[in-house]
């Protein structure tokens, strides 16, 4: 359709070297053409012009100083893309890979995620370049406490509040609540993902891996289908993978593999969750030493991947879910999975699958749980947890769950019905994506030209 190519091609132009948000973008507007055709408001309104475009990008500089007393530099991101629904809404990430293009691929995919779980939430994201990873504490404090000397600014309860995401857990959300508190003088809610001492949700930790669970069982049960049983290959081993893998297991499901940016482990008996929690979350170590107490696990070394994928999709499995990062599920992997008997997939992580691979799934018509509405679930429940701090009060795990249950199957039926509405039964991702976008952009109208 002409309209969208045309978007894509001034974007490239506007944007230049964003090949991530490039991506996100085609892959949103390409499945919404039955819709902007069939609807001449939106292309009157200019909406698609207008919501591929973010409200506000922030970028900035974060200096620090490590250990030995050397300087350091940063960047420092923060991009305000879509407020239609509500304040800005959407993780911070800390990784080397972090630069415009992905916080901004990030921030779009964010917009009609929010949207999809029927809270009151724009869309919004951010992070740094800096590396977590082999950082002291007091490295990472230095870090976090410079980085929100800027964000402050721009950040509050009822405008933008940020979350958790890749590198940034408890830890660093509470070193810049700190920081924030300091420099304001407010005790407020304007992060998710806090700590339970003050202010955080029970299940909030676990609400992604869960919903992306309970998400690929109500795509299962719509096939007269069930987890129960299922053998289960899990990509990442970070916050998302291991609460996927916990209720998996309560779901009767037999998770078999985990991976991180190192490498992979397979195992057959099924990954013992308990071992996972200890490497990841207490000793924050390589998956590698898994094998200290199952040497009879499988290790690949990401050294030894296939050149066209990676090894933790080539196993044989009923269902995938892929929960460490973007473009982790290649087209040779898509095929991989198919052919060897997978007829689930549901994302965890946001992107993970490249746009050939997506095609291939859509195709082989297995049940795909795209991330925006698979892994709705930590921002539906970060959206909970604004709540019992808007309100005073802390609700109870049981309380959140059913929240987040009920949540997760509201965006099934969703993505499920506009689906069906648009002549494309079960394709998730033409169904996610325009029941998200509708929202937004008819809110976007109402709003007038801003
Ligand atoms: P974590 O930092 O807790 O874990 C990320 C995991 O993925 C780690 O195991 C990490 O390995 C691995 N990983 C990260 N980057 C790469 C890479 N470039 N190559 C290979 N492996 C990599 O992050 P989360 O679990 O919070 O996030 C995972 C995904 O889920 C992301 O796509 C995130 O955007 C998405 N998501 C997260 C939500 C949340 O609530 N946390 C909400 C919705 C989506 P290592 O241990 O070696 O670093």
């Amino acid at each position: 359709m002409t309209h969208i190519h045309d978007t894509i091609v001034s974007l490239q132009h506007s944007s230049p070297a964003q090949k991530e948000f490039y991506q996100a973008v085609e892959e949103v507007l390409t499945s919404l053409a039955p819709l902007i055709e069939s609807n001449r408001q939106y292309q009157e309104q200019a909406i698609i012009q207008r919501i591929v475009e973010p409200e506000r990008q922030i970028m900035f500089r974060v200096p620090w100083v490590d250990d030995a007393g050397n300087v350091q530099v940063n960047k420092g991101y923060r991009i305000e893309f879509n407020s239609a629904l509500g304040p800005y809404k959407g993780g911070l990430r800390f990784h080397p890979s972090v630069n415009a293009s992905i916080i901004k691929f990030l921030g779009f995919e964010q917009i009609f995620k929010n949207a999809l779980t029927g809270l009151p939430i724009g869309g919004g994201k951010g992070g740094s370049n800096f590396d977590p990873k082999g950082k002291s504490d007091g490295e990472i404090m230095r870090f976090c406490q410079s980085f929100m000397n800027e964000l402050y600014r721009h950040i509050g309860p009822v405008t933008d509040v940020p979350a958790g995401d890749i590198g940034v857990g408890a830890r660093e959300i509470g070193y810049m609540f700190g920081q924030y508190k300091r420099l304001t003088g407010r005790y407020e809610g304007v992060f998710t993902g806090k700590s339970l001492l003050w202010g955080g949700s029970l299940a909030r930790k676990e609400a992604t891996g869960y919903g992306a669970v309970y998400f690929a069982e109500y795509m299962l049960n719509d096939r007269q289908d069930s987890l129960k049983g299922k053998k289960c290959l899990v990509s990442g081993a970070g916050n998302v993978a291991i609460y996927a893998i916990e209720k998996l297991y309560h779901k009767g499901a037999i998770p078999v593999s985990c991976s991180d940016s190192k490498g992979t482990i397979y195992h057959e008996q099924g990954i013992d969750l308990e071992l996972l929690k200890q490497l990841k979350e207490v000793k924050r170590t390589s998956l590698e030493d898994y094998l200290h107490t199952y040497p009879e696990a499988v290790y690949t070394p990401a050294s030894d991947y296939p050149s066209d994928g990676h090894a933790v999709w080539r196993y044989q499995a009923d269902a995938a879910f892929p929960c460490a990062t973007q473009n982790e599920l290649t087209l040779a992997d898509a095929q991989a999975l198919i052919s060897n008997g997978c007829h689930l997939i549901s994302e965890g992580a946001n992107m993970p699958t490249t746009q050939e691979a997506v095609n291939a799934i859509i195709d082989s018509r297995i049940a795909y749980g795209p991330g925006k509405a698979a892994n709705a679930g930590g921002v539906a429940t970060s959206q909970l947890e604004m709540a019992q701090n808007a309100s005073m009060q802390n609700w109870t795990f049981e309380k959140v769950d059913t929240h987040l249950q009920a949540i997760m199957k509201d965006i099934f039926i969703s993505a499920n019905e506009t689906s069906k509405e648009f002549g494309q039964p079960g394709n998730l991702v033409l169904g996610a994506n325009i029941a998200g976008f509708r929202k937004v952009a008819d809110a976007m109208i109402e709003q007038g030209i801003v």
